[in-house]
């Protein structure tokens, strides 16, 4: 038997897992992300052998620290820039993640994203609830057609992929990408066009969708010079990880008509909004629920679970990072 901390209540699949398993599992009871000074007095209240971590935890050589037995973090994400990863490394700590599950998901919200700021779906909503609507006008909210145009994939890995193969498949739009390495498999599904460099897709795409992880070397990958290259009238849909876009300057290019408009799940210091976000019709935002589905979320917690329990068993648990 192994003491287990998890960080924040997930869905009951995962702890059920822990528990069958014949471990002692401790969740924190708080109804929000702890801080650290709690995280830390939490986990030294017992010898814990595995920590269930959230992407909202940022995890620490001091956090590491105080849970000097844990040698599994397991996170409850796809994403694992909340974690140090050279200090666990030097640790000898096991960090896993939850990839693979959310894809669909992701994907299918990222199409949503797209679908609700070109066909300004927000908007026509609160139009509605308003009563401003006094009937039938010819150029009312208008928006724009998606059949023909140029979807650009930054980033074409599980999740990148996916929103191509639905653009293409679902709506015919063309597809141009960039990734570090080119996707084969992607361009014989469907006529995927690689370009190589993010400028030379931001120069072309009609929507520009992000699927890169963040890392030092996509932190502010989108930035004021590179919405610059972007089409007028092009659109800018991120469900990747806030600080990959400079936001003030993405505000300062919807305010300025350098793009027409956006799509946000994530955002640059969450849940904090850059100045003038908010206010802008032309930006649809939403609060980071591109996985929020039940059976995903449910799923994530079967397989961050699954991680721990392997790993506790001395196996090479499925989804080390
Ligand atoms: P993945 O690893 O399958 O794909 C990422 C792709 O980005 C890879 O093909 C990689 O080669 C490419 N890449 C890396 N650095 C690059 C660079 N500098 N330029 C261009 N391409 C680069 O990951 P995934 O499962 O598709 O997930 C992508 C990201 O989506 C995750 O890292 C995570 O941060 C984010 N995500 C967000 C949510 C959400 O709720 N909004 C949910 C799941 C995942």
């Amino acid at each position: 038997m192994a003491n287990i901390y998890v960080t924040r209540k997930i869905p009951e699949a995962g702890i059920s897992l822990l528990k069958e398993a014949g471990h002692d599992v401790d969740i924190s009871d708080k109804d929000g992300v702890l801080t650290k000074e709690e995280l830390i007095k939490a986990l030294k209240e017992k010898e814990y052998d595995a920590v269930l971590c959230l992407l909202t935890d940022k995890i620490d050589t001091e956090i590491y620290e105080a849970a000097g037995n844990a040698k599994i973090f397991a996170n409850y994400a796809v994403g694992y820039g909340n974690l140090d990863m050279d200090e666990a490394k030097k640790r000898g700590i096991t960090v896993t993640n939850t990839p693979g599950v959310l894809t669909d998901t992701v994907s299918e919200y990222a199409m949503a994203l797209i679908l609700a700021v070109v066909k300004r779906i927000p908007e026509g909503d609160k139009f509605t609830k308003e009563l401003r609507y006094d009937g039938w006008a010819p150029e009312l909210l208008l928006g724009s057609d998606l059949k023909g145009k140029t979807l650009g994939v930054l980033g074409a890995g599980r999740i990148g992929s996916s929103v191509a193969i639905r653009a293409k498949r679902g709506f015919e739009m063309n597809i141009v990408y960039y990734d570090i390495k080119p996707n084969k498999i992607l361009e014989g599904e469907i006529e995927a066009e690689y370009k190589d460099s993010v400028d030379e897709v931001l120069k072309i795409a009609d929507v520009v969708t992000i699927h890169v992880p963040l890392l030092d070397s996509t932190r502010h990958l989108i930035n004021k010079e590179r919405l610059a290259m972007m089409k007028p009238t092009a659109y800018l849909i991120n469900t990747s990880r806030g600080p990959v876009v400079d936001e003030k300057a993405l505000v300062e290019a919807l305010n300025n008509g350098i793009i027409h408009g956006a799509g946000l799940d994530v955002f640059e210091d969450e849940p904090n909004l850059a100045h003038g976000l908010p206010e802008l019709t032309n930006a649809v935002i939403t609060p980071h629920i591109a996985s929020a589905t039940r059976e995903t979320r449910g799923k994530m917690s079967e397989i961050a679970a699954t991680n721990i329990i392997d790993f506790l068993d001395g196996k090479e648990p499925p989804n080390k990072v």
